[in-house]
């Protein structure tokens, strides 16, 4: 394999692992990689699993979060976005500048974190403070109020992929602009078409404009329609049901629900696979 490779940036030194034109085989690299913690310049803890898979802890917090470390790739070897997988893709939004929000004080860009065969995906609308030091989704009290909500379905927050439909975060939370969301819309097309959720769970207005254009969130959330192979599903962005007090029974009934959708969706796939393969079945078409 070529062009793979780690330049952790540690405070006291740099490490460099090549595996490129037999100078390392990847797996020599990767039992180098797990004997060690490597830190990035922003102070984040990398660790490689046993299984293969990244783990991050962000400067300041103390959870590891499965992720890609986008330092193991070479940017000069990235295919256009329509082609990229997950890593390629946050190591794309990384280095993006294809709208203004790339120029107007983005710490971090955050191409969004999680379960990389997730049957649920969560599409925020854009990273806010905390997350734009963080480079993380849904940090900051909106993301404990989010870890609950998914405690509350029976899930943990590394079962589920968590995204926003702007990677870079607005100056003073502004919204974001026409030109801004269609610029970064092929990042999220991308992470939705690699991922492919069973469900998508919308949170706040402009991730649910981008399914139900011009909806009012108190008269559809909770609502799953089916688009193509899945449930997309609006439901109250976590921070405005921290501060509407009456919309709080709502969005935790809304989580608990999950599953049910989840299941459901899981019936119509294996349904539709098995019509597929079924030669009666296709031949009544
Ligand atoms: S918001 Fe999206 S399109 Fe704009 S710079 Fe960030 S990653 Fe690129």
């Amino acid at each position: 394999m070529t062009n793979l490779f780690v330049d952790f940036q540690n405070q006291v030194e740099v490490i460099k692992v090549r595996c490129a034109d037999g100078e390392i085989t990847e797996a020599e690299r990767d039992a180098t990689l797990r004997k060690m913690q490597l830190k990035d310049e922003w102070g984040d803890i990398w660790m490689l699993s046993p299984t293969g898979e990244w783990f991050r802890q962000a400067s300041g917090s103390k959870e590891w979060v499965r992720d890609h470390p986008i330092a193991i790739i070479d940017p000069s070897t990235l295919p256009p976005v329509s082609e990229m997988n997950l890593p390629q893709i946050a190591r794309a939004v990384h280095d993006c500048a294809r709208c203004p929000l790339a120029q107007q004080g983005r710490s971090r860009a955050v191409p969004g974190e999680g379960n990389p065969k997730a049957d649920i995906m969560l599409i925020g609308e854009g990273p806010g403070f905390h997350e734009d030091k963080q480079g993380r989704p849904f940090v900051g009290a909106s993301g404990k109020f989010l870890n609950e909500l998914l405690n509350e379905a029976g899930y943990k927050r590394q079962d589920v992929f968590i995204t926003n439909v702007i990677k870079c975060r607005p100056p003073n939370n502004r919204d974001p602009e026409p030109e801004e969301l269609e610029a970064c819309k092929p990042y999220l097309d991308r992470q939705i078409e690699l991922i492919n959720p069973k469900v998508i769970v919308t949170l706040g207005r402009f991730s649910m404009y981008r399914f139900f254009p011009g909806a009012s969130i108190t008269k559809i959330h909770g609502q799953p329609q089916r688009m193509g192979n899945r449930l997309v599903v609006p439901m109250f962005h976590p921070a405005a049901a921290l501060h509407q007090v009456r919309w709080r029974p709502l969005i935790i009934e809304d989580f608990r629900r999950l599953p049910q959708f989840v299941a459901e969706m899981t019936i119509v796939r294996k349904s539709e696979k098995s019509n597929s393969s079924d030669p009666e079945q296709m031949s009544l078409f």
